[in-house]
C-alpha cells in the first residue's frame, strides 16, 4: 500500500513538474511574442533528382530562448496553438520565409520555392487566407512560390469549411501539401476531397524502407498520387539507399538530413553557393 502511495508522489511530481515548465514557456512565449526577436526561421531543401538540385524550401520556425537555449518546435508549437500565439507566430514565419525566398532570388540563386507549415487553429480562426494574401503583397512573391503544409488532423474538423478555405487559398495560386501523410486520423479517402497539389509520404515509412512491408506502402502513396494528378515529396531521407529506393518506386523530390538539414539564411547561401548555382 505504501509502494503505492510512492509511486503516486513520484508521478505527481513529474507531473508537476512538467506544468511548471509549460507554464514558463507559455509566459516566456507571450514575452517572446511582443518582444520579438528571438524566434528565428531555417531552412531545410527539398531536393529534386530530376533535375539534381533543390526545388525549394521547408520553413521551420526556432525559438532561441534567452535562459534555456533552443526550445524544439515539438514543445512550444502545442504552446502557440493552445494560447492562440500561433496566430502571430504563423504571419511572422509566413513573412520571414516570403522575404527570404524573395531575396534569394533577387541575389541570383533563382526561383526557389518556400512551404510554410499551417496550424489546424489558422482554419479555426479563418484568419489563414488573409494572412497568406498579405504576406504575399508585402513582399511580392509570386503565388506560385508559396506552398502551405498542412496536416492530417484536419479531417477532424468541419471539412465543408477547410475545404472553402483551401479553395480560397488556391485560387491565389498558392500550392497545398499534404504534410506526414499516411501517419494520422485520414484514411485514403481524403486525398480526394481535400484540394491538394503536393502529398508528403510520412518519414515513418522512409524510416524503415528497408522493411518490404514499408516498401510496399511507399509504392502504393506514390501510385495513388500519380493517378490522382499529385506531386510526391519523400521526407526524413537521411541514407543513400533510401534516396535509391524513392526514386525507384516514382518518388523523385526528396527531403531529409541526406541533402540538407535546417539552416538559417546564411547557411541556406552558402550551402546554394557550394552547388554553384550562381
Ligand atoms: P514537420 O513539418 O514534419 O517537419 C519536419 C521535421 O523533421 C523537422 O523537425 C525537421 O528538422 C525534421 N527532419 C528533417 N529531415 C529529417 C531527417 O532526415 N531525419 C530526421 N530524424 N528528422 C528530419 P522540427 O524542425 O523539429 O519541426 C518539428 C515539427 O514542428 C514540424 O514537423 C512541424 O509540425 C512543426 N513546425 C515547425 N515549424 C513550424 C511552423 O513554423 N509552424 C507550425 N505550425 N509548425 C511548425
Ligand atoms: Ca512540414
Ligand atoms: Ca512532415
Ligand atoms: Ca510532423
Amino acid at each position: 500500500k505504501s509502494k503505492g502511495k510512492n509511486r503516486f508522489q513520484l508521478f505527481h511530481h513529474g507531473m508537476e513538474q512538467r506544468l511548471v515548465r509549460r507554464m514558463a514557456l507559455e509566459k516566456d512565449l507571450r514575452r517572446a511574442m511582443k518582444r520579438g526577436g528571438e524566434f528565428v526561421v531555417h531552412y531545410q531543401p527539398k531536393w529534386d533528382t530530376r533535375i539534381g538540385g533543390p526545388s525549394g524550401f521547408e520553413a521551420l520556425v526556432r525559438w532561441q530562448h534567452p535562459e534555456l537555449g533552443l526550445v524544439p518546435p515539438s514543445e512550444f508549437i502545442p504552446i502557440a496553438e493552445e494560447t492562440g500565439l500561433i496566430v502571430g507566430l504563423s504571419r511572422f514565419v509566413l513573412q520571414q520565409a516570403c522575404q527570404d525566398c524573395l531575396r534569394w532570388e533577387r541575389d541570383g540563386y533563382g526561383e526557389l520555392t518556400i512551404a510554410v507549415n499551417t496550424s489546424v487553429k489558422l482554419f479555426d480562426s479563418h484568419l489563414l487566407y488573409d494572412t497568406v494574401r498579405e504576406s504575399l503583397e508585402q513582399c511580392k512573391l509570386p503565388p506560385e512560390r508559396l506552398e502551405l503544409e498542412i496536416t492530417e488532423s484536419i479531417v477532424i474538423h468541419d471539412m465543408t469549411d477547410v475545404i472553402a478555405q483551401l479553395n480560397q487559398i488556391r485560387s491565389l495560386g498558392v500550392k497545398v501539401s499534404m504534410d506526414d501523410f499516411g501517419s494520422g486520423y485520414s484514411s485514403l479517402g481524403t486525398l480526394d476531397r481535400i484540394p491538394i497539389d503536393t502529398v508528403k509520404i510520412d518519414r515513418m515509412f522512409v524510416n524503415e524502407s528497408h522493411l518490404p512491408a514499408k516498401q510496399a506502402i511507399i509504392r502504393t502513396i506514390v501510385m495513388l498520387a500519380q493517378q490522382l494528378g499529385l506531386e510526391v515529396v519523400a521526407e526524413g531521407v537521411e541514407e543513400e539507399q533510401q534516396v535509391a529506393l524513392l526514386i525507384e518506386s516514382g518518388c523523385p523530390v526528396i527531403q531529409g538530413y541526406y541533402f540538407g538539414k535546417p539552416m538559417d539564411d546564411i547557411r541556406v547561401r552558402v550551402w546554394l553557393d557550394d552547388l554553384a548555382y550562381k
